[in-house]
């Protein structure tokens, strides 16, 4: 009963595996299915009809009625290998596209992922183990379709074996028998071959079971091994890394570090030996079989139950049976240990997002003809606790501020001032209390509309090695124009007339010869286009100068009002100096809001927070 149980688990497994690969490219399935359809064809076709030929030899009929075999068999074979060409073709670019089209679909799944779970390290690891027990020995969806073939091929055989071997098992000699003989005729010598049959399968089964288990327990280790063997040579070709190898001579300990993992090549030596020991078995019992087969199969061709041509019919399909029905049980126990790792992936995309609920539209204030961009944010009794943290980085948060207005928050470091972000852009939901937008909480409106209403530049902003144009764009295509206005409002614009191709300079060098490597100072800048070019109600700049040398962080100050425009500033700094300019500060305590006014309020209270860390800094910066 907990067998059958267990195997209605793996079987499930593996169809919500094949719905998953379905999903994902469902041309890989129907052209496989049907290349393993073609190819089962050929070899029943010309068993069955050199069959009809030499059975048509032995009872003397004409040339030209034996010819007519010999055309049916050249032309099935034919006609076969053509289709199966065609096909072929269209799987040589199917399984091309299958990686990729497997990396897009985890990509769609961590855009879809609470970020809680994207920003744990677990998470992480979990992706790191599909992704290495895939490119290393093709588990997981690639494994599945792999087998679509085996898989349907095996199929057609039993079913086209036991159609053509049922006459071996019901055909009699004619006349009257006795001892052995009679014994060969009887149904009992078939029930016998039978049930030898299916002894065979099962010691083929069990060999193969075992053969598979150790190849896959061994093979799991080796994908731990290969994850970390990979990062270390990472490591090692990557050129951002190169300075700091050089300058700490650190070459020798990672490549020791990586020969460490490398020389252990046990896991090989284990399946090796694993498999000739079951092969041996298999082999064993595959004789005996074909040897009473032969002899049961001769002696009812001997005493007449059927003439040569079906002899020579039934031996083969005999053999394709047995084959075919090991086959299965082999796709089977490779399937089912290939659900450790379906399982792995299951786990990864069935993560629960609860951030999804909302379904209200944000109104698009700001963009609608006569719109009156009018948005009010209020944080009400705010305090949040990290997912996997018994200590509150927020607590009893109050703040409320509208368009148009430049709030800034500022605290000394761990005060809470990113989570406090985090929290108002919904990366995270608060823990008690509630944020609202216009009088409404947050979590009823639609997650992506209300996305759409931030842009941020975070301290820790990331660019990729694509054009300058499209890292501000965010888009493959863009406005140019309104590219070039943002890179200038942020400060770019004189380093855009140096760029070798304008907007169209590819930033980095991971990929392009040409590509140019920016400063983080020049890499601030940029961010700070790319989040003017989203022209989002709200903007957000988490220590937008930090980079910046003081000539240019100047130059953000004074041209502030002009980059931000109507836009809600929140400008996030431990810099207070940086912060004098808008209209409300909040300051930051041990998760706290310890203190809330403008400039002079703030500085005028000498035992408050802002009045310590002011003087405080003025020790270092000429405010
Ligand atoms: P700030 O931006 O003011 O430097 P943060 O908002 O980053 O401060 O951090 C506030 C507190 O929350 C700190 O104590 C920090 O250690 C903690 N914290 C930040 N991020 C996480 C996280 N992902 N998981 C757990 N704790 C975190």
């Amino acid at each position: 009963m907990f067998e059958l149980k267990k195997a209605k688990c793996e079987l499930q497994t593996i169809l919500r595996g094949y719905k998953l690969l379905y999903s994902i490219d469902k041309d890989i399935i129907i052209y496989k299915a049907l290349r393993a359809a073609i190819a089962v064809v050929s070899p029943y076709t010309t068993l069955y009809f050199t069959a009809q030929l030499i059975s048509g030899i032995a009872a003397g009929k004409t040339f030209g009625q034996l010819m007519v075999y010999a055309a049916l068999i050249v032309t099935i074979n034919l006609i076969m290998s053509v289709l199966s060409r065609l096909v072929s073709r269209k799987i040589r670019i199917a399984d091309q596209n299958l990686w990729n089209s497997i990396s897009l679909y985890f990509n769609s799944v961590n855009m879809k992922m609470q970020y809680e779970h994207l920003e744990n390290p677990a998470t992480h690891l979990k992706r790191d183990r599909i992704f290495q027990a895939q490119n290393a020995n093709g588990f997981g969806v690639m494994l599945l379709s792999w087998q679509v073939e085996t898989f349907v091929n095996v199929i057609a055989s039993i079913i086209l074996s036991v159609a053509l071997t049922l006459g071996l098992f019901t055909l009699k000699a004619p006349g009257e028998y006795h001892g052995m003989w009679n014994f060969v005729n009887s149904p009992l010598s078939a029930l016998i071959i039978l049930g030898l049959l299916c002894l065979n399968i099962i010691t083929s089964i069990k060999m193969t079971g075992k053969s598979s288990a150790v190849f896959y327990n061994e093979i799991k280790n080796l994908a731990d091994q290969n994850r970390v063997s990979f990062f270390y040579l990472e490591l090692l070709g990557n050129y951002e890394s190169a300075a700091e190898i050089r300058i700490f001579n650190e070459s020798p300990l990672i490549q020791k570090s990586w020969l460490n993992y490398m020389l252990h090549p046990v896991y090989t030596t284990n399946i090796v030996r694993a498999n000739a020991r079951f092969a041996r078995v298999q082999t064993g019992s595959g004789f005996v079989m074909n040897l009473v087969l032969y002899i049961f199969i001769g002696a009812k061709a001997y005493m007449g139950a059927f003439g040569i041509g079906n002899f020579v019919l039934y031996t083969g399909t005999v053999a394709k049976f047995v084959s075919a029905v090991t086959s299965l049980f082999d796709t089977f126990a490779r399937l089912k240990n290939n659900n450790i790792y379906l399982r792995e992936i299951f786990e990864y995309i069935d993560m629960p997002n609860t951030m999804y609920q909302g379904t209200l539209p944000v109104e698009k204030r700001a963009f609608c003809e006569g719109g009156d961009n009018d948005y009010e944010i209020e944080f009400r009794d705010v305090s949040f606790k990290y997912p996997a943290s018994e200590e509150y980085a927020l607590r009893h948060v109050s703040v409320k501020f509208h368009v148009g207005e430049r709030l800034a928050v500022v605290g000394m470091n761990g005060s809470g001032k990113t989570t406090f972000i985090k929290l108002l852009c919904r990366l995270y939901d608060p823990t008690e209390g509630e944020i609202l937008l216009n009088g409404i909480d947050i979590k009823k409106y639609d997650y992506d509309e209300y996305m759409s209403i931030f842009s941020v530049v975070f301290q820790d902003f990331k660019l990729f090695s694509f054009s300058l144009g499209q890292n501000v764009a965010a888009s493959v295509k863009y406005d140019r124009e309104r590219v070039k206005a943002c890179l200038e409002k942020a400060g770019f614009g004189a380093r855009l007339q140096e760029m070798p191709e304008g907007l169209d300079t590819c930033l980095y060098k991971d990929f392009e010869e040409n590509g140019v490597e920016i400063s983080g100072g020049e890499a601030q800048k940029i961010a700070l286009a790319r989040a003017l070019y989203k022209d989002a109600p709200f903007i957000v700049l988490d220590e937008p100068t930090a980079a910046l040398d003081p000539v240019a962080e100047y130059e953000v100050y004074f041209k502030f009002n002009e980059i931000v425009g109507n836009k809600t500033a929140i400008y996030i700094s431990h810099r207070l100096s940086s912060c004098r300019f808008c209209d409300e500060i909040a300051v930051f305590d041990n998760g706290k809001i310890v203190q809330q006014g403008n400039h002079e309020e703030l500085i005028a209270d000498e035992n408050g927070k802002y009045h310590e860390l002011w003087y405080a800094q003025a020790q270092y910066y000429n405010t």
